[in-house]
């Protein structure tokens, strides 16, 4: 199978890094032309600079806007009037205490991890129905499944957009447009892969041997025994954005090396 999807534009939020680096990175291989965001100038400039140098011949282009809120939201759909993919990948967790988290925190995260993919599929999706093809992608966890109990308001947040996901596809069945969500599991993210790394330090270990030591406390049901790389996901991400997936809307697709133990 031969993914072409020159002459398609995508935005991918939250991608300057970790999955969504990884995301915009695959699909410009693919030949999307990629717009990157993320809240920082510098950052989203050092992540064109480096999507350049590995694609001189692709188009990227970026916006530095907080998604969390409306109003970079509205930032975003001002300087980006219509795509054809829309990967909302943006969001983030914090390990807490249930009952020392106040209201606000888990606002907050709900702007952040679900707000964010709302208000953007607000802005894309209508023109994707009216040109007769779309892709959009949540970047959803397993922990949507699994909810964890230190971050039970993020378990929440991704539930919720498998919600959104599965009701947009709904709402734009028959279109040409299609929806899914995306399920990793453990990933060597940017996040993920800093907070690793500090544990090794702190406990004078390899970076290996404390992803295991989380996967043998936190994540005892993987299958593959290792966290997964940024560009495994990004491959399954890839794929559902192909014309070739135009038979795959309203899924839920695991990438979370098996952690999830249900059939399907
Ligand atoms: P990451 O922290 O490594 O990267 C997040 C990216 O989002 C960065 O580019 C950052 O600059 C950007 N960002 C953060 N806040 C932003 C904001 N308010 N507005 C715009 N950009 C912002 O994260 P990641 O681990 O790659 O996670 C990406 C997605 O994958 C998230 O939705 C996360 O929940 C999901 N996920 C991650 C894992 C994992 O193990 N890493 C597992 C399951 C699901």
């Amino acid at each position: 199978m031969k993914i072409e999807l020159n002459g398609r534009k995508a935005v991918v939020t939250g991608s300057t890094a970790g999955i969504g680096f990884a995301i915009a990175e695959g699909l410009a291989r693919a030949g999307a032309a990629v717009v990157v965001n993320g809240r920082g100038e510098q950052r989203v400039t050092d992540a064109l600079k480096e999507l350049r140098r590995r694609f001189p011949n692709a188009e990227f282009s970026g916006v530095a806007a907080d998604l969390s809120t409306s109003e970079g939201s509205t930032l975003l759909a001002d300087q980006i009037d219509e795509a054809d993919i829309l990967i909302n990948n943006l969001g983030t967790a914090h390990i807490n205490g249930f009952f020392d988290q106040n209201d606000e925190e888990w606002l907050d995260l709900f702007q952040l991890n679900v707000m964010s993919g709302v208000r953007a599929a607000r802005q894309f999706v209508p023109g994707m129905v009216k040109r007769g093809w779309g892709r959009v992608v949540f970047i959803s966890s397993e922990s949507a499944v699994n909810i964890p109990k230190e971050m039970i308001d993020y378990g929440m947040t991704k539930t919720a957009q498998l919600s959104v996901s599965r009701g947009l596809a709904e709402l734009v069945g028959g279109t040409g447009v299609t929806v899914n969500s995306v399920l990793p599991g453990p990933t060597r993210s940017e996040i993920l892969g800093n907070w690793m790394a500090a544990t090794a330090r702190e406990q004078g270990i390899t970076q290996d041997e404390a992803e295991q030591n989380f996967l043998n406390t936190m994540r005892p049901t993987s299958l593959i025994n290792r966290f997964t790389t940024t560009d495994e996901i990004a491959n399954m991400v890839v794929y559902v954005c192909s014309e070739q997936a135009s038979g795959t809307s309203g899924a839920a697709l695991r990438v979370d090396g098996g952690v999830l133990r249900s059939i399907v």
